[in-house]
């Protein structure tokens, strides 16, 4: 390869979301406060929403000391005002645009199935299916309606994305008849929207995580509501050693880079796909 091709190349490699304004769900914690790290040194502007207003806080303001651009929003991906709020608040920072919707609020809450009530059930929907739906729902007219303007404006679109977050869990779990349905149900969720939204040059893929170490997956201790048990987390170290990279286990930074791809016009023909980024481990969604 020439050398100017190469330094053309470089130059592109920094800056990934230079003049993007990126809207993140979950971004208190784990996964979604290593995409909003990384977004930010990538240099997207930031609207970042959770549940919890301290972690929130947190990471507004350490993205704010090293010069980000960024808000945060309290909020419930379960309630359709609240995401509605958050929609308006990203956009505000884009002059009525939204380029990049992460979807990265999810949690868990694990039992076998004859055991799992049905509010057990509807929680785990709710927060990770309907959540993710109500946000792509709220953010249409700062994704898709403004793209029909531009496109009769300008004769053309720019590119936006969403990225959803599915599991390995999908294909299945032990203890996880919820969220393996929220889960797969991200999948059907991610691919037609990619079909219904192409139209409006707007791509929607899946980032499928295996086991990655965070609040989530730590070892559950006593009156604690997040985690799994140690014999699970045993099993996963010995997985690890049988066809697992030859590495720490995954980390939140692993599935943020994924997550960046998909934000980024690395991945602007990409669309309607899932990734699992497991190390090995697990098999494929
Ligand atoms: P985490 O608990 O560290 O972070 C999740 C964040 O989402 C938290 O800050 C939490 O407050 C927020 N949240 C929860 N409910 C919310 C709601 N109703 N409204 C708004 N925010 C809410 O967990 P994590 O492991 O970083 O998980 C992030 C995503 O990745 C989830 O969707 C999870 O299902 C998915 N995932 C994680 C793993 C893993 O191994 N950690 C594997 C596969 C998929």
């Amino acid at each position: 390869m020439c050398l100017s091709k190469q330094r053309y190349i470089m130059k592109q490699m920094s800056g990934l979301l230079k003049d993007k304004v990126a809207v993140i769900t979950g971004a208190g914690r784990g996964i979604g406060q290593a995409t909003a790290f990384l977004f930010a040194k990538e240099g997207a502007k930031l609207l970042l929403c959770d549940l919890d207003k301290k972690p929130l806080d947190e990471t507004v303001s350490k993205i704010k000391s090293s010069g980000g651009i960024v808000e945060g929003i309290v909020c419930d991906v379960r309630k359709k005002e609240d995401c509605e709020n958050v929609m308006k608040a990203g956009a505000n920072l884009g002059n009525g645009s939204i380029d990049v919707l992460t979807n990265i609020a999810g949690i868990t809450c694990d039992k076998i199935l004859h055991t799992m009530s049905l509010e057990d059930w509807n929680f785990i929907l709710n927060v990770n299916l309907t959540g993710t739906f109500l946000c792509i729902q709220a953010a249409s007219p700062y994704m898709r309606e403004i793209a029909k303007k531009e496109e009769a404006k300008l004769g053309k679109i720019k590119t936006r994305s969403i990225i959803n977050i599915s599991s390995t869990s999908a294909m299945g779990n032990i203890g996880q008849a919820n969220y393996a349905a929220s889960k797969a149900g991200i999948i059907g969720l991610t691919k037609t929207v990619a079909k219904e939204w192409a139209r409006f040059n707007i791509t929607c893929n899946a980032v499928a995580p295996g086991y990655i170490e965070t609040r989530l997956t730590q070892v559950r201790k006593e009156g604690e509501d997040f985690g799994i048990p140690e014999e699970q987390k045993q099993m996963i170290d010995m997985m690890q050693k049988q066809t697992g990279l030859a590495r720490e286990l995954g980390q939140s930074e692993d599935i943020a880079k994924v997550i960046l791809f998909f934000a980024s016009d690395l991945s602007a023909y990409v669309t309607g796909q899932v990734l699992t980024v497991a190390g090995g481990m697990i098999g494929t969604v």
